[in-house]
């Protein structure tokens, strides 16, 4: 995704990569209410891509920080799978 877009985010800067960050969740949700598996993929993946360009602007690696909050385990019961109570 950097190699993609980072010229292009960049240039949009970090709150215009959010916003469109906020809009693609938002047509996730709306796809989420479909039954359409194919534009619900597509969606899935416009938020990761969107999710990406921002921490590539925000020069997070995204793999990293998801790694090392969830190492595998629940950061909260330190279990896997999950043991916590359904909030
Ligand atoms: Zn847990």
């Amino acid at each position: 995704m950097k190699n993609l877009f980072i010229h292009r985010d960049s240039q949009r800067g970090v709150k215009g990569t959010y916003e469109w960050l906020v809009d693609e969740v938002k047509e996730l949700g709306e796809a989420l209410e479909g039954s359409d598996k194919e534009s619900t993929e597509s969606e899935f993946a416009d938020v990761f891509a969107w999710l990406s360009s921002l921490a590539n602007l925000m020069d997070v690696d995204l793999e990293k920080a998801a790694l090392n909050k969830y190492p595998y385990k629940c950061p909260k019961c330190s279990c896997s799978p999950c043991k916590c109570p359904l909030n």
